[in-house]
């Protein structure tokens, strides 16, 4: 039976693109699914600092605004739009698309829905396809991380850090946890980081170098950038690859390709939205990941969780370097 959807909602919007508190608290009419597509009443948005960056206007990919930022999130399917099977009313899912999360009700297409295991909360669920999925491409895909290989982990306290010293453990390597304060390393050794160096140690390229035996970390997630990124390579060993994932200082970085060559270090870009274009890569990930979530091996660290109303200060906790694990809003409180 078609049902006719003319209530309105509560979703942020911006505008104009700029620092989070461009976005705002409206009402807007609550979508409805077209063929192929399902309405989700959304119960927790998972916030990235892409979401940040997109609000900013200087992500990778253009920001046309008006719109509803929030492109990860988990909630209940509502209803199906014409032609959806294999998907029931009433199922909790995980969801990544492009925006439109942080409203009451998302539409997204029934193709791109992820199931989520009986032992993740909404909250987990939302915590986890973006910061798993790109930890191990981070860590394996990409990085071809081996059991016994140290791996220096940046950011270790932050959404994609804590998923990164999770999966590593799980996958018997040894971890070098970088963060900026005490607090933030505590959580890196309780999720089971071997050695903690704060981001601000005076003597951090030395002390992470001797951490892996002196001659240097083989495997390097870099996602702060800038001036820093001199410095992964330094404290890379030789043949060390570097995966580079994010830019969270927002500075530029130098690099001289010459310096790849005097020790054969090896420099790859990590972007999740096109390496998901890579159907084997995703499903080797998304097998292993079911696996480690499903039997409890990893947990998706949930952080702060915020009303949807109070979304601007959620962005900027985040910019500002104060939250641990996955930041969430829950649209219904
Ligand atoms: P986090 O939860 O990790 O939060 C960002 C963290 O970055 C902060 O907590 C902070 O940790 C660290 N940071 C270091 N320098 C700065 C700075 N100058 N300003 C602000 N923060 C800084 O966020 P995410 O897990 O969402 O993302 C982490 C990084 O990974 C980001 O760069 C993001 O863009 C990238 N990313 C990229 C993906 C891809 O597909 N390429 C997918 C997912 C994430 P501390 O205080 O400990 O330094």
């Amino acid at each position: 039976m078609l049902r006719v959807m003319s209530e309105s909602m509560k979703a942020i919007r911006v505008e104009r693109l700029g620092p989070p508190d461009v976005m705002e608290l409206q009402d807007v009419p609550a979508p409805t699914p077209g063929p192929g597509e399902v309405r989700i009443e959304v119960e927790a948005v998972g916030i990235n600092f892409a979401d940040v960056l997109s609000v900013a206007g200087e992500y990778l990919t253009r920001t046309r605004v008006p719109y509803t930022p929030g492109m990860e999130f988990a909630g209940i399917v509502e209803s199906l739009g014409e032609g959806v099977t294999g998907v029931q009313v009433g199922q909790r899912v995980a969801a990544l698309g492009g925006s439109g999360a942080l409203a009451r009700y998302s539409v997204v297409n029934a193709a791109g829905l992820i199931p989520v295991p009986e032992n993740l909360s909404g909250a987990q669920a939302a915590a986890f396809p973006v910061s798993y999925f790109t930890a191990y491409h981070g860590l394996k895909t990409l990085g071809r991380g081996v059991e016994g290989e140290w791996v220096l982990v940046q950011a270790a306290a932050g959404a994609l850090g804590t998923a990164s010293i999770q999966l590593a453990r799980a996958m018997g390597m040894h971890v070098i946890a970088l963060a900026s304060t005490d607090e933030k390393l505590a959580l890196a050794r309780d999720l089971g980081a071997d050695v903690t160096i704060l981001q601000d140690d005076p003597d951090r390229v030395q002390k992470v170098r001797d951490a892996a035996g002196g001659k240097g970390v083989p495997l390097i997630l870099e996602v702060v950038g800038g001036k820093r990124f001199q410095e992964s390579l330094d404290m890379a060993a030789p043949q060390g690859r570097i995966i580079v994932i994010g830019n969270a200082s927002r500075e530029q970085a130098n690099l001289r390709p010459v310096e790849l060559m005097k020790r054969n270090l090896t420099v790859t870009g990590l972007w999740l939205t096109s390496l998901m274009n890579d159907r084997a890569a995703t499903m080797q990930a998304a097998q292993a990941l079911a696996g480690l979530v499903g039997s409890g091996k990893v947990t998706p660290q949930v952080g702060p969780t915020y009303a949807l109303a109070d979304s601007a200060r959620a962005f900027q906790d985040l910019l500002d370097r104060k939250t641990t694990g996955k930041v969430i809003i829950e649209p219904a409180r």
